[in-house]
C-alpha cells in the first residue's frame, strides 16, 4: 500500500513536472525564435481560424506557401513557419515609416556600399571582394575572402541574411568587419574569413524570409549539392570549389534576427558528442561575457536537416553555430541599444572567436 500510494505520488509529481516543464517551453518558444515551427495534421491546419497569424505551409525543398494558397489533405502531417501578422506589417513596402520607429532597415544597397568601402582595406590583407553569382531578381551574391585560402590558418566562415527580414544581422556583420580591419598582422597571420554578406538580398529588398521563389533560404542546403536550391545552391556550390577540400574552418556563423530575444542556436549534447557540446558551450561563454545582450543565451536545436548550420555540421563536421539578435528593434528602446551597439556586438563576435582560439 505504501508502496502504491509512493508510486502514486511520483506519477503526480511526474506529471507535475512534465506539465511546468511544457508551460515554460511554450513560454520559451513564444519568445525566443527565428520562426515558430510546428508540425500539424492538415486536419489541425483546417481548423485554424488564428486571425493574428500567417501560416506558411511547407511545399517541396524548402518552398513555402500561405495556408488559403494551398490544397490541405487532412489526414497528411504538414511542416508550417507560423509567422505574426503585426510582424509582417512592420516591413512592407515603406522602409521609411520603418526606419522612423525601428532601428534602421538593413537593405541590398546597403551592402553594396559596404563591399565598397571595405575592398581597399581587406586587399592589403591579401583578400578579394568576388560576385559569386545572381540572385533570381538578378541582385549581386557577394563573398569577402583570401585571393588564395591559406592551408592551416584558422578559419571563419560566415553567412549572412538567409531570411531577408531579418536586418540586425547585417548590422553585426558590419562591425564584426570594422572589428578585423583594425586587428594586427599578428591576426591576419593565423586567422582568414570567408564571408558571405547577404545570402538573400531579394528577400532583404522585399522585406521577406523567403526568397523569390518563396523559398526559405535556410532550409535549401543540402549535403548532395544537387538537393541545395536557388541562391543556397549557387553560395554552396561556390564554397565547395573555393575550398576544394581544404578543411581547416575552426568556426561557422549563420547571422539571423529573431522575434525578441539574443541567443544562438546549437545542436543538443548527443547530436555529435558531449565534447563537442561542451567546445561550442566554450564559444557561446565567452560571447555572454562580452555581449550584454546575448549573455549566453542559447536554444538546443538539431533543426531542420536542410539549414545551413546542420549541412555544416553533418557534411562538414564544423563547429556551426547560428547567431540570433532582434530583428526589430525600436528606436526608443530601455535597453539603450542603437545601430552601434549591434557593431559592438559584431565586435564581441570576433573577440568571443579570439578568445577560444
Ligand atoms: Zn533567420
Amino acid at each position: 500500500m505504501a508502496l502504491a500510494r509512493g508510486l502514486f505520488y511520483w506519477e503526480m509529481s511526474m506529471k507535475n513536472i512534465i506539465l511546468l516543464l511544457s508551460i515554460l517551453m511554450i513560454i520559451h518558444y513564444a519568445y525566443g525564435e527565428c520562426v515558430h515551427e510546428e508540425t500539424l495534421l492538415g486536419s489541425s491546419l483546417l481548423d485554424i481560424t488564428d486571425l493574428d497569424h500567417q501560416y506558411m505551409v511547407e511545399q517541396n525543398d524548402g518552398i513555402y506557401l500561405p495556408l488559403g494558397k494551398v490544397s490541405i489533405n487532412p489526414l497528411k502531417v504538414y511542416h508550417v513557419q507560423k509567422i505574426a501578422k503585426n510582424h509582417n506589417r512592420k516591413l512592407k513596402g515603406d522602409f521609411d515609416q520603418y526606419n522612423r520607429d525601428y532601428l534602421k532597415y538593413y537593405r541590398y544597397h546597403h551592402v553594396q556600399k559596404l563591399m565598397a568601402a571595405i575592398t581597399p582595406d581587406f586587399n592589403q590583407f591579401g583578400y578579394e571582394t568576388v560576385i559569386v553569382g545572381k540572385s533570381l531578381e538578378g541582385r549581386d551574391l557577394y563573398s569577402v575572402r583570401p585571393k588564395n585560402l591559406v592551408p592551416g590558418k584558422k578559419t571563419i566562415l560566415m553567412f549572412g541574411r538567409h531570411h531577408g527580414d531579418e536586418g540586425t544581422a547585417n548590422w553585426i556583420i558590419e562591425g564584426f568587419l570594422k572589428q578585423i580591419i583594425n586587428m594586427n598582422e599578428k591576426f591576419h597571420d593565423e586567422f582568414q574569413l570567408i564571408l558571405y554578406p547577404m545570402v538573400n538580398p531579394d528577400g532583404a529588398e522585399a522585406g521577406t524570409r523567403y526568397n523569390k521563389n518563396n523559398r526559405d533560404l535556410n532550409r535549401s542546403w543540402a549535403y548532395n549539392l544537387d538537393q541545395s536550391y536557388d541562391e543556397a545552391k549557387i553560395i554552396h556550390s561556390d564554397l565547395k570549389n573555393y575550398l576544394s577540400g581544404k578543411k581547416d574552418i575552426v568556426i561557422m556563423l549563420d547571422m539571423h534576427g529573431s522575434f525578441t530575444d539574443d541567443f544562438i542556436y546549437r545542436v543538443k549534447r548527443n547530436y555529435i558528442n558531449p565534447a563537442f557540446y561542451e567546445f561550442q558551450q566554450n564559444f557561446i561563454d565567452e560571447l555572454g561575457a562580452l555581449d550584454s545582450f546575448q549573455k549566453g543565451n542559447f536554444i538546443l536545436s538539431n533543426g531542420h536537416p536542410k539549414m545551413a548550420r546542420i549541412v555544416m555540421i553533418k557534411s562538414y563536421g564544423l563547429n556551426a553555430l547560428t547567431h540570433e539578435t532582434p530583428k526589430n528593434i525600436k528606436i526608443q528602446n530601455s535597453q539603450n541599444r542603437s545601430l552601434l551597439s549591434l557593431e559592438d556586438q559584431g565586435s564581441a563576435v570576433l573577440q568571443a572567436i579570439l578568445r577560444q582560439y
